[in-house]
């Protein structure tokens, strides 16, 4: 069962949620997907065993071979390769790695190379459980082949957690695609409603099951609550600010090793989610 945690924005607890739960699990894997800012493994405090290079490839031109036709700047959507007036320019860090422009050059005057665009980390986080997550170098646009990967050398897990990116980027799909159920982490604000109905129109456009967790329940106003029950959208918990909470997350530590309160909800939600034999 793959189940991925979400949000509309950064800050609405989506990681919190997610090592929480993972670490309330007897057997489980977790991979941190939000590449551009992992940070599950701050509280974790996991052992490195393995970091692995991901690498992605680029085009470079033979310009002894290119006519300057101009069809691999038609191809690109990324803009990442120009033929200008006397060559064709290469953005490497905007390629997608889509091989598109090697198909259409009617020169054959393109090949390809490559070069790392971040690691890999893998990591001991005691029994019976895998955590892994990916960094997307500084500098590059796109991390989905890193997400991918993440996602691919996990793919027979029983249980898999994905904490991915916040929003609705390619990043995001890339993270949520193939999921069984998806838990969407939201605060009860204004902001939180408009942030939120972007991630549920993807859900649905992607045909994934979904519930959501309020986290700081007891601050903001109830527009959550109304748009989700117009919508019929579950509430899997409401999960209160306490301030010892607050604290407790800036050392760096889970909330599941101080507080029954959240032990309970994380209990409930792996019921609702998975069943009772995981909680
Ligand atoms: S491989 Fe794809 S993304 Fe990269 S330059 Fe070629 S067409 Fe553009
Ligand atoms: S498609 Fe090939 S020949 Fe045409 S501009 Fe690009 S590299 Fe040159």
């Amino acid at each position: 069962m793959k189940i991925a945690i979400l949000s509309g924005k950064g800050g609405t607890g989506k990681t919190t949620i997610s090592v929480n739960l993972f670490s309330s699990l007897k057997k489980a894997t977790l991979i941190d997907t939000d590449i551009e800012e992992p940070n599950s493994h701050l509280f974790l405090n996991g052992k490195t065993y393995l970091e692995e290079d991901i690498k992605k490839e680029y085009p470079v031109v033979d310009h002894d071979l290119c006519t300057l036709c101009g069809k691999c700047g038609d191809f690109c959507a990324y803009n990442a390769i120009i033929p200008a007036k006397k060559k064709v320019l290469v953005f490497d860090d905007l390629c997608h790695d889509c091989g598109g422009c090697k198909l259409v050059c009617p020169t054959n005057a393109i090949s390809y190379t490559d070069k790392s665009i971040g690691k890999i980390f893998y990591q001991n986080v005691g029994e019976n459980k895998e955590f892994l997550f990916g960094k997307l170098s500084v500098g590059e646009v796109s991390g989905v082949k890193i997400i991918e990967h993440l996602k691919n050398v996990t793919k027979k897990e029983e249980v898999l957690l994905i904490d991915s990116p916040p929003g609705t980027s390619c990043s995001t799909v890339a993270s949520i695609e193939g999921s069984d159920y998806c838990i969407i982490a939201v605060l009860p604000t204004p902001f939180g409603v408009s942030d939120m109905k972007m991630v549920v129109e993807l859900l649905r456009s992607l045909k994934i099951d979904f519930g959501v967790v309020v986290n700081k329940s007891n601050l903001g106003n109830t527009d959550i609550y109304d748009y989700l029950d117009k919508e019929g959208i579950e509430v899997l918990e409401n999960i209160e600010f306490r301030e010892e909470f607050a604290k407790i997350i800036a050392r760096g530590e889970l909330l599941v090793d101080h507080s029954k309160y959240i032990r309970d909800k994380m209990s409930n939600i792996i019921k609702k989610v998975l069943g009772d034999t995981y909680a």
